[in-house]
């Protein structure tokens, strides 16, 4: 019987679970592990697994894939810990945000007899744990592959075939697309709410503030609900290409702020266009209708802009030079990559 091991028995390791379950794969054992004993027991509640071992060793042994699905920072010291007890010819994957980050640990703590493929479900929620988990988190969601350069098409199958038993689409993608797209897509999104959320309950007036606040703000604020050890795992393990989008993020508030304070009254065509072609191009996402065709004509790695007029306004020279360093980054120049990310 083959053995599949999940380290982080949280909201995706047990959701990962439970649907491997509802797959009806034979001959598998599904394992669990967690640090933590509240998910370990919340873990053996949910039944999704055959056995939850409290030790990493004991839960990693004779598997055959192992899925770290801790929080991204704590994946480096996970793979540390397991690299002598895994199995000839194992192969290793990780459901983290981040890619080039977990890439380079597994590079340099697991051994050559095991096999690494990153792995990111593009699908989760705003609550922890294993009472919230879902056999059906993944049911047509994009899960991304990231294969290790040494990994054999063999390892690469082993996780696209999870991918797909849990009802998910594989989508292969370079780590260094990887990490801009989701800063962009997932990863900005959440610091938006956290901004907004912070902006607005820091005001003098929040209590009464407060009381107005309806569906709008739910719905905008709702992702700064998130567990705060993943957004900060997430922050400190993809911080260029984060910083990278809120630079373009800021442009974009900026103009749309220019267009308000226009003198000697904001352009009434102009504002009107601004709302128009947000509207349709969320309309094109939302139908589907963007698809991977138009990439075609698009660069590789789609980095943000973010104009001298706007770096002068906020930061200055010092701005500019860091969106130059990015942009070196984006376009693959290695040397200049920090080396401790
Ligand atoms: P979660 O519900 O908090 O589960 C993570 C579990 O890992 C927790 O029980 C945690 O215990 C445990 N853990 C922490 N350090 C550990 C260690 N050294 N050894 C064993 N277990 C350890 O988080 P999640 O939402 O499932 O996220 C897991 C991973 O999936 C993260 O890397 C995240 O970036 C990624 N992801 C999340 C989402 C999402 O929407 N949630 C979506 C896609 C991918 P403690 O509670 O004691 O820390």
């Amino acid at each position: 019987m083959a053995q599949l091991t999940i380290i982080g028995t949280g909201l995706i390791g047990t959701s990962l679970a439970l649907a491997l379950r509802q797959a009806k794969l034979k001959d598998l054992e599904l394992v669990g592990t967690d640090s933590d004993n509240l998910s370990r027991s919340g873990a053996n509640k949910t039944k999704a697994f055959d056995r939850v071992e409290n030790r990493l060793s004991n839960a990693v042994r004779g598997a055959g894939i192992v899925v770290l699905a801790t929080p991204v920072m704590a994946m480096e010291e996970v793979m540390e810990v397991i690299a002598d007890d895994l199995s000839e010819g194992c192969v290793v994957t990780d459901v983290g945000s981040s890619k080039k980050v977990v890439l380079d640990w597994a590079e340099k703590y697991l051994p050559r007899h095991v096999e690494f493929v990153g792995g990111h479900p593009m699908a989760g929620r705003e609550k922890s744990g294993p009472e919230n988990a879902d056999a059906n988190l993944f049911k047509n969601k994009v899960y991304c592959v990231v294969p290790s350069s040494r990994a054999s098409s063999r390892a690469v199958s082993e996780v696209t075939n999870i991918a797909e038993a849990v009802g998910a689409r594989t989508y292969f993608i370079s780590v260094d697309e990887h990490d801009s797209f989701v800063a962009a897509v997932s990863h900005l999104p959440f610091l938006l709410s956290v901004a907004l959320v912070g902006c607005t309950s820091k005001s003098p007036n929040w209590d009464d503030i407060a009381q107005l606040a309806a569906t709008g703000y739910e719905d905008s604020s709702r992702l700064a609900s998130g567990d705060p050890i993943m957004h900060r795992d997430i922050c400190l393990s993809n911080p260029e290409p984060i910083v990278a989008w809120i630079d373009s993020f800021i442009k974009e508030l900026y103009e749309v702020r220019q267009l308000l304070n226009a003198e000697p009254e904001p352009d009434r065509d102009s504002v009107h266009e601004l709302f128009e072609k947000a509207f349709v191009a969320r309309n094109l996402w939302q139908a589907g209708a963007v698809n991977q065709a138009s990439r075609v004509h698009q660069s590789a790695v789609d980095v943000p802009s973010f104009t001298e007029s706007v770096g002068d306004f906020f930061g200055g020279s010092l701005a500019r030079k860091a969106m130059e360093s990015q942009k070196k980054l984006f376009r693959g120049d290695r040397n200049d990559r920090p080396k401790d990310r």
